[in-house]
């Protein structure tokens, strides 16, 4: 039979398009143009590589989106500056500040010192906070782009069971907490998990966020299950997930590619929040 895919490309297309129409009505009610400023500090090439993507999808929707480029030399104070610089701008509705800062830099303290109501990225601790009381929040991206697949697939997470592998503060934590929110029923595994593959494969909903490639097998994964494979590993020349694409495929019932699944979800999220920071 074989899975699904999640398409993850073309849902990401038509939150832009909607996203596009929204930015074009608020211009026309004289409200202003929603404006993301982008910091990236050293040579990363990935993190170069998302930083393009990101001011590339920022000017097809109409968002002003300005970089700045900075130094690894840079001391933590003119860092900081910067950031205090950003949250005082009226023309900045959102502050990203690529992650991994290099070594010496102090990643929390960066976190920090952007104002809560301009972290798109929904890393400060205020929104973290407000994300797990179920409150108002920016939802960091990547876990909020893969609601929005389930929403578009029509899976409904009440009731289900779902696990999610990896506990990271950007991705494993969030996603099980925005499960747990729509009432399905959250194991968090991680490297000291005893029988990963038996966890596994009770899932109704497999979210992995590893980033070790092709990690999960066939024999991890109930049949007709949803696999969301958030990893991004650069193998050779060629990207893969933390799934094994080929032989899941032929068990799951849902599975997203990679590339193509998580990854244009997690910038047209991006884009999202920054059009509601403007409002
Ligand atoms: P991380 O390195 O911060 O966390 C990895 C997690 O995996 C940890 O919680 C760890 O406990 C767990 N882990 C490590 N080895 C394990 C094992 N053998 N068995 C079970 N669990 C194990 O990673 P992250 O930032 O959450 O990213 C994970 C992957 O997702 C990476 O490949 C990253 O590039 C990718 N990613 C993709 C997107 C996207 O937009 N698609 C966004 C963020 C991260």
């Amino acid at each position: 039979m074989g899975a699904q895919i999640i398409d993850g490309r073309q849902i990401a297309q038509q939150i832009r398009n909607n996203l596009a129409r929204q930015i074009q009505v608020r211009l026309e009610q004289g409200r202003p143009r929603p404006g993301l400023a982008v910091v990236l500090v050293g040579e990363n090439p990935a993190s170069q590589l998302y930083v393009r993507m990101k001011q590339k999808a920022c000017q097809e929707v109409g968002i002003y989106s300005e970089e700045h480029r900075l130094p690894e030399t840079i001391s933590q104070k003119q860092l900081l500056e910067l950031i205090d610089q950003l949250n005082s701008d009226p023309k900045i509705h959102g502050i990203l500040v690529q992650l991994p800062l290099p070594e010496g830099l102090n990643e929390e303290e960066v976190i920090m010192r952007i104002h809560p109501e301009k972290d798109v990225d929904g890393f400060h601790p205020i929104n973290v906070g407000r994300l797990t009381i179920g409150a108002k929040a920016y939802p960091p991206c990547t876990p909020a782009g893969i609601m929005k697949m389930l929403d578009w697939i029509k899976i409904d997470p009440a009731g289900k069971k779902a696990v999610v592998i990896g506990r990271s503060n950007i991705v494993g934590k969030p996603i099980a907490q925005l499960l747990l929110q729509r009432n399905a029923t959250v194991t968090i595994c991680h490297s000291r998990t005893k029988d990963l593959v038996a966890e596994a494969r009770q899932a109704e909903i497999l979210v992995v966020a590893v980033g070790r490639p092709q990690m999960v097998k066939a024999e991890w994964v109930k049949t007709g299950a949803v696999v969301i494979d958030v990893g991004i590993n650069r193998v050779g020349k060629k990207t893969v997930g933390d799934v094994d694409f080929g032989q899941v495929k032929e068990v799951a019932g849902w599975i997203t590619p990679v590339p193509g699944g998580v990854g244009p979800m997690t910038i047209a999220m991006l884009l999202a929040n920054t059009v509601s920071a403007a409002d």
